[in-house]
């Protein structure tokens, strides 16, 4: 008998089940979308880890959101 999951969509919170959904832990290729997008558009804020170097910190940083709309 084959093993099947269940979570929760992260984000509707409908369940979903592996393997059925080819999506999982999403319950549809929609909420997995919309999830990455929440990421991208830096809905969820990644806490900020500590890696060692400070000066290596500061030679990588990225450039802030500064909230302006243009494109
Ligand atoms: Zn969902």
């Amino acid at each position: 008998m084959p093993r099947t999951f269940t979570r929760q969509c992260p984000h509707c919170t409908r369940q979903a089940t592996w393997p059925d959904t080819p999506t999982y832990p999403f319950c549809s290729e929609r909420c997995q979308l919309i999830d990455l997008g929440a990421w991208a558009s830096g809905e969820y804020r990644v806490p900020c880890e500590s890696t060692g170097d400070a000066t290596d910190l500061a030679a990588i940083e990225m450039p802030e959101d500064t909230g302006e709309d243009e494109y």
